[in-house]
């Protein structure tokens, strides 16, 4: 197969980083949260969100702890659940009906993975849809299909599309290509590029000659969870490129992404970092989703 990289001109790709288009997110949510307390001083009630984590995966702890630490910072009630990694399918099933009946707690998250004795998608279906802050309930990800509006939209998706208006990228019309299709972000990302009018086609682990997909993308979104998989061989010069994947190098230990950023970033036209790109979006959506399903109830 030829090498594009080789035949391509190296050049300076647009930076696609999350920080400002996460703070204006943030700001925006603050700026509103304040306008809400001057006209309803009567309201006490603050945006609350719990997350729950089964066990001690570090990564998910770092993530629990980011969380919560943005939620504190945005003046939001918080509130973090650590539960024994033998923890069972009934006693889990309880914590999450506890905080559906929980008035402070606006939005519930059950961080990923779970051990694998839990079944992740019955425990979703549990939380209440109206305070399903992940979007991964059957029945906000039904509404997200149906082209109705969902309480919430899954997060990562939910950024990759803002990070995309931030920049003026434009989707309509494009041909996007999401490598990945997990419920939690492939889908929904698809779904998403979808109603913004572009032509998607989603790529899996059973997709053959892959790079042949790649290399007809405009806007090219991966997920997979493999440290620098895509190089610059799938990519089109003129491609925006989304990294999604947040994983740790095998040999550096370092914070990676699925994109081979350095490789691949001379031979694309805009590129999201790892970290600082997708991962802030993420964890601002959250706080948008929470201060929405508060407003909803107030
Ligand atoms: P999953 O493991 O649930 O799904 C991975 C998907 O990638 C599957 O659909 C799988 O295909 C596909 N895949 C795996 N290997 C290949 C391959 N060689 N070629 C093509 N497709 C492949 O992962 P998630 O969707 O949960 O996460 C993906 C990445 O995104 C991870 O690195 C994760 O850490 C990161 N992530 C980042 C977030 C952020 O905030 N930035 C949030 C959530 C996740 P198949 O279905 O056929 O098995």
């Amino acid at each position: 197969m030829m090498n594009l990289a080789t035949s391509q001109t190296a050049k300076e790709p647009l930076l696609l980083a999350g920080k400002p288009v996460a703070d204006a997110l943030l700001a925006s949510i603050a700026a509103a949260f304040e306008a809400f307390k001057r006209e309803n001083p009567h309201i006490k009630t603050l945006p609350g969100l719990a997350v729950v984590q089964v066990g001690s995966n570090p990564a998910s702890q770092v993530y629990v702890n980011k969380k919560a630490k943005v939620a504190k910072e945005l003046g939001f009630h918080s509130e973090i659940h650590r539960l024994p990694v033998e923890t069972t399918q009934a006693d889990l099933l309880a914590c999450l009906e506890a905080l559906n009946a929980d008035a402070n707690i606006h939005g519930v998250l059950l961080q990923l993975p779970l051990p694998s004795h839990l079944s992740a998608s019955q425990l979703q279906a549990v939380i209440l849809p109206e305070k399903d802050v992940d979007g991964f309930h059957p029945h906000n990800l039904g509404l997200l299909l149906a082209g109705q509006n969902p309480f919430s939209i899954p997060c990562t998706p939910a950024g990759v599309m803002r990070l995309l208006a931030h920049y003026q990228l434009s989707v309509a019309g494009k041909h996007a290509v999401v490598v990945g299709r997990s419920n939690i972000v492939g889908k929904p990302m698809a779904q998403l590029l979808l109603q913004a009018d572009a032509t998607v086609t989603i790529c899996h682990s059973k997709t053959p000659d892959i790079e042949a997909i790649t290399r007809q993308a405009d806007i090219l979104v991966v997920a997979i969870g493999i440290p620098h998989w895509l190089k610059p061989s799938a990519v089109k010069p003129s491609a925006v490129v989304i990294d999604v994947g947040i994983n740790r190098h095998p040999q550096t230990d370092k914070l990676v992404g699925d994109v081979d950023f350095e490789a691949v970033s001379p031979f694309c036209s805009a590129i999201t970092p790892v970290p600082g790109g997708i991962g802030l979006m993420t964890i601002a959506e959250l706080m948008h989703n929470t201060w929405q399903n508060f407003i909803k109830q107030n």
